[in-house]
């Protein structure tokens, strides 16, 4: 069993202490066995389908390192997920051989694929999966199953004919995946999860580089506390697409604030809201779990379901507060948020929002409003 100790290790050392590889390395030393990787663009996309064709899908959200060449491609008012992202394809890394996915997560990205593909010119294949935007319904359906059928056309001619029986066992990991998720978050919202912030994110996050059967082992691990910790910390719920800052989770720690709930794009809206059947038919089950996702900006729909969606959460993980973690120019997630702000605020629910370009430091400013919305949340904490 892994047992996480908090506080004073730093940012690598939790990583290493939970036995996560390294990303970079960890790719590496797959492209060296000869094992096909392509590189995946938020957020969602069908990847039992790329498993079945035994290719790993290798997620790019905030790469590292400076952006010196995207911006002579980019406007300036994109937000800073595309832009790390198109510096990280210009390198042409090893790692990626097996050609780039561009789901329909928000026309930025949209028109980042068709830059790729016809301006910039990578050597590798470019794909897009439109995902459909809006309410379950009979023609949404539809045209999900339709596009599922159509990607695995097109990467048939790639790869050679699916193999029936290797999408169904795709989709049978994926269900033990999304199990485990499932029950990690439930005990992260009850306190039966002995992680810092940081660590919890991290081990949330490798699932988007690990090949799904070592994300599996890893899951498989986390110690689940029979009794909830005793807690004095105050808790709150983080929204937005990515995780906050590790710089951020860390001072949270250290300020005595747990993260007991997020609704965030790169994890929980990517985990079905209720248990799912094990996998039947693959066409149907992957459809199945589109439509069971959390609500998102980034799929449409309606801001009342979101409302609604939060305020369980909230309810749920008992958070004594909410806060935005808005990544700059990031369209779908400002179309929502001024509503949503105004109707927690309306509810007396303390709410704090930071903007983020994906730096990798906490300026000055952000920690002194953390510290006072910190406070806040503590004088309800003592009531
Ligand atoms: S951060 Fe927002 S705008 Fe940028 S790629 Fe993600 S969804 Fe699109």
């Amino acid at each position: 069993m892994l047992r996480f100790s908090k506080h004073e290790i730093t940012i690598n050392e939790i990583i290493k202490n939970m036995n996560i590889p390294d990303r970079s390395e960890y790719l590496k030393g797959l492209a060296q066995t000869g094992q096909k990787i392509m590189g995946v663009l938020p957020a969602l996309y069908p990847r039992e389908l790329l498993w079945a064709f035994d290719i790993h899908a290798a997620e790019i959200w905030d790469p590292p390192g400076e952006i010196l060449h995207a911006n002579a491609h980019l406007q300036t008012t994109i937000c800073p997920v595309v832009k790390k992202s198109l510096e990280f394809i210009l390198k042409e890394p090893q790692t990626i051989n097996a050609g780039y996915l561009f789901p329909h997560t928000c026309d930025s990205l949209q028109n980042l694929g068709t830059q790729v593909k016809d301006l910039i010119g990578v050597s590798l294949p470019i794909y897009t999966f439109y995902n459909p935007k809006g309410r379950f319904n009979n023609t949404t359906i539809k045209y999900y199953q339709d596009i599922l059928i159509n990607f695995q056309s097109i990467l048939e001619a790639s790869h050679g004919p699916l193999e029936p029986e290797k999408l169904k066992a795709a989709c049978v990991l994926s269900h033990k995946i999304d199990t485990y998720l499932m029950v990690i978050q439930q005990a992260r919202m009850t306190d039966h999860l002995s992680l810092s912030n940081h660590e919890y994110f991290t081990l949330m996050r490798a699932q988007e580089y690990l090949l799904p059967q070592d994300y599996l082992s890893l899951l498989e691990q986390v110690n689940i506390l029979e009794k909830p910790a005793e807690f004095s910390r105050a808790r709150l719920m983080v929204s937005g697409i990515l995780p906050p800052l590790p710089e951020i989770l860390v001072f949270l720690d250290e300020l005595g604030v747990s993260i007991v709930a997020d609704d965030l794009l790169a994890v929980s809206r990517r985990i079905p809201k209720f248990a799912m059947d094990p996998p039947g038919s693959p066409l149907d089950y992957l459809t199945d779990r589109f439509f069971v996702l959390p609500p998102c900006s980034t799929r449409g729909g309606d801001l009342d379901e979101r409302v609604h969606y939060l305020s369980n959460r909230l309810k749920e993980s008992k958070a004594h507060g909410l806060l935005f973690d808005m990544v700059k120019f990031c369209e779908p997630e400002l179309f929502d948020h001024r509503l949503l702000v105004k109707t927690f605020r309306e509810r007396k629910t303390p709410v704090l929002t930071l903007e983020t370009e994906l730096e990798d430091h906490i300026s000055g400013q952000d920690k002194t409003r953390i510290e006072a919305f910190t406070e806040r949340l503590f004088e309800i904490v003592s009531t």
